[in-house]
């Protein structure tokens, strides 16, 4: 009997969204005064598991359309002003270890060392420093920062330093990692090897994890999703979501030609109504106000 009981609530677990947010609206000050801001207005979304994979969805939009909103929402860093943010069914009430997050701006401690960053979390966690630094050790090489291992951050490029970062949201195993414009302050071509290091990540996550990604970079976005999900101008509104192809059969070769065109244009037309837009931003296809 107890048995039988149980059975439904197993299964009721395994079908929650990963990630849900219902009709979520942020406002920033108090609704109705004049300076307050409405962020992000309506969300809607819900994100399964990819049975045996894992997945990128990103969240792609013009500059101050709510993307780190919306972001934080989910982290739990931020409530939002209405309505409701679900982890795995569960009400979100503040961060955990389940959601790691890395942020456009490096956020490494700038007193530990390159291993103690990245064995920060498990510490906190109670793995014990063996282990926590054989898992920090394979995470540094893996992020092409080997030989790193007792530098401090303020020693090291930028890009480096989001490695660092990148390999401490990985260190705990969280089932969601967060990823705000974490590429947004470097060079051109640091940033591509940073996307080819996350689509490496993307294909051989063998922990069935979800990134989730924000930017205003059209190029950035089709590299790396498998779904991008549209935000228009603020008040952020989701005006669509499309299918990428997974990063790993995509290659930078296969985004000049007709398919991606057409993707990008998708997209710009879901935010601005019609691909007008496409003449100015094909260069960069980077979305501004
Ligand atoms: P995005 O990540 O798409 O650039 P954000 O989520 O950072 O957008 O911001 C959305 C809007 O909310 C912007 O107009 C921004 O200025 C405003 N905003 C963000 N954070 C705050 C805050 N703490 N207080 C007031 N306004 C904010």
């Amino acid at each position: 009997m107890d048995d039988q009981a149980v059975q439904p609530d197993t299964n009721t677990q395994l079908d929650h969204p990963i990630i849900e947010l219902r009709a979520v609206n942020k406002i920033y000050g108090k609704p109705g005064d004049p300076d307050s801001v409405t962020a992000v207005k309506d969300i809607s979304f819900a994100i399964r598991d990819l049975p045996g994979s894992g997945q990128c969805r990103v969240f792609l939009g013009p500059s101050g359309c709510g993307k780190s909103t919306i972001l934080r929402i989910i982290a739990g860093l931020i409530p939002p002003s209405s309505g409701e943010v679900l982890v795995n069914g569960q009400p979100v009430n503040g961060p955990s270890a389940d959601r790691g997050m890395v942020f456009q701006s490096y956020s490494s401690f700038p007193w530990l060392n390159v291993i103690d960053n990245v064995r920060f979390g498990m510490d906190m966690s109670g793995i014990p420093r063996s282990e926590g630094n054989d898992r920090s050790a394979a995470l540094i090489e893996r992020v092409g920062l080997g030989g790193t291992e007792r530098m401090l951050p303020g020693n090291l490029s930028g890009g480096m330093r989001q490695r660092v970062a990148i390999a401490r949201s990985l260190a705990c195993r969280p089932r969601i990692i967060l990823m705000d414009e974490p590429f947004g302050a470097l060079d051109p071509k640091t940033r591509r090897d940073m996307q080819d290091l996350v689509a490496g990540l993307l294909g051989d996550n063998d922990l069935n994890q979800t990134f989730v990604f924000v930017t205003h970079d059209i190029d950035e976005a089709i590299f790396l999703a498998d779904r991008i999900h549209v935000l228009s101008a603020r008040p952020g509104m989701l005006v669509g979501d499309v299918e990428a192809p997974r990063a790993t059969e995509y290659t930078r070769l296969a985004m000049s030609r007709g398919e991606y065109q057409e993707l990008s244009n998708r997209i710009i037309s879901m935010i601005y109504g019609n691909t007008e837009h496409s003449h100015v931003l094909s260069d960069h296809l980077l979305l501004g106000d």
